[in-house]
């Protein structure tokens, strides 16, 4: 690996045995992905020391000559990457990028509505739990309760009893297309901002797999980490000239310090490789193998939230074998798949216990794993929830047993040089 090494014992052996972790098991936590050892380097570098407030050519600091350039550069492939006019790369993360758009485009007690979070949104969308949910009035739409799938209708006659000045499309745990074009027709039917928060989709919509929000929204987030594959962090793109200066001060000064640049260096590599024509077959497979999965979960016995997937996202229903979200987590991770319990729409469990496991094969699909690997992992995961199933306590025989079965994928598909 291209880091340097650690002098402190205690943290190198915690870092060498996170690597070991994840060389040695599959990762299918849908928000996860396995960067590239350029984008670690970048964000491992001496850009760490530099302070840099304010953007390219106007810093309240000296001595930003080159990290200008970084910013410029990344900045540059965003713009590029999506077909935005404006970008921020300067959001230290997912929610921050979405507080920058709330304290830009909005005041306290402002009414939003956003997905709800037991159907699939995420906390940042209106959670009483978040600043999202204390500062605004929120009201949140849910998937129809047969098919799962988003109601445009339904979506529309919410927003025309209740106003909203600002609609929020974009979820966490929801495995279909969103219909970015129709939402817009919805927020200009009631003269609402329209905000797409990206960050689960934006590595596909690069890749050509997904819708791009990009031409339909005032304003688009994400995160950069999740299908997108580069470091942790959050960017702002809009088409709207006005909206950019605002979404600007909203970041600095409104909401953060200064940046981190050497997490935006690695951010402008993860864009150059998203840019590269390989990203875009990365991409399909990524869709292909979410397919495949879904597909040996469902003949397995297992419900499918919606039927499928058109993404990365795979939510299984875990009710037909009477398991809950909590069991599958635990007893899939001693044997060898990480994943995590997940809501199910109208989830009779609490939050903390679910009906759901939300799988994700971005990881994987970086790993090497295409369609033949995931329909063995799905029989893997059977075999685990089927030993659950039968025994509320798991079967450790079995979960060993597809252990090996992880471990012999592991070697075969190494990750970061070879299982030691
Ligand atoms: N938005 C969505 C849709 C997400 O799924 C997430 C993270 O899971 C976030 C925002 C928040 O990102 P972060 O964890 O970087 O703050």
């Amino acid at each position: 690996l291209n880091t340097m090494p650690i002098s402190d014992s205690a943290i190198a052996d915690a870092i060498a045995e996170e690597l070991h972790r994840q060389k040695t098991q599959i990762e299918l936590i849908a928000s996860e992905n396995i960067v590239s050892p350029d984008v670690m380097a970048a964000q491992g570098s001496v850009l760490t020391n530099k302070y840099a407030e304010g953007y390219p050519g106007k810093r309240y600091y000296g001595g930003c000559e080159f990290v200008d350039k970084v910013e410029a550069i990344a900045i540059d492939r965003l713009k590029q990457l999506f077909g935005a006019s404006f970008v921020n790369v300067q959001p230290h993360s997912g929610a921050q990028a979405n507080q920058a758009v709330f304290l830009a485009l909005l005041q306290p007690g402002d009414r939003i509505m956003g997905m709800s979070l037991a159907h699939g949104g995420h906390l940042t969308h209106g959670s009483p739990v978040t600043m999202s949910g204390k500062w605004f009035d929120v009201v949140s739409y849910e998937v129809d309760a047969k098919t799962h799938l988003i109601d445009m209708d339904n979506v529309r006659q919410q927003a025309l009893e209740t106003k909203p000045k600002l609609i929020l499309a974009g979820a966490s745990a929801y495995p279909r297309r969103i219909d970015f074009e129709g939402f817009r027709a919805i927020a200009d039917e009631v003269g609402a901002y329209l905000m797409v928060d990206m960050a689960h989709y934006a590595g596909l919509v690069a890749g050509g797999q997904y819708p791009n929000p990009v031409p339909h929204a005032h304003v688009v987030t994400s995160t950069t980490h999740k299908t997108l594959r580069g470091p942790r962090g959050g960017v702002i793109l809009t088409n709207d000239e006005a909206l950019a200066k605002k979404l600007n001060s909203a970041v600095f000064p409104g909401n953060q310090g200064g940046p981190l640049m050497h997490v935006i260096a690695a951010k402008a590599v993860a864009f150059g490789e998203a840019l590269k024509p390989e990203f875009s077959d990365y991409a399909r497979q990524v869709v292909d193998n979410a397919k495949a999965l879904a597909d040996v979960l469902l003949v397995g016995g297992l419900g499918i939230v919606s039927g499928g997937t058109d993404s990365h996202i795979v939510l299984v229903d875990l009710q037909p074998k009477s398991v809950t979200g909590k069991a599958a987590e635990i007893a899939m991770e001693r044997a060898g798949l990480t994943c995590n319990k997940n809501a199910i729409p109208n989830d009779p469990q609490k939050p903390f216990v679910t009906s759901g496991v939300r799988l994700g094969t971005s990881a994987g699909t970086t790993r090497g794993f295409r369609e033949t690997e995931f329909e063995k992992i799905g029989s893997l995961i059977l075999k685990v929830i089927d030993a659950l199933a039968t025994n509320p306590e798991g079967d450790r025989a079995v979960e060993a047993d597809v252990h090996e079965e992880v471990m012999a994928l592991c070697r075969t598909y190494p990750l970061y040089g070879a299982v030691v």
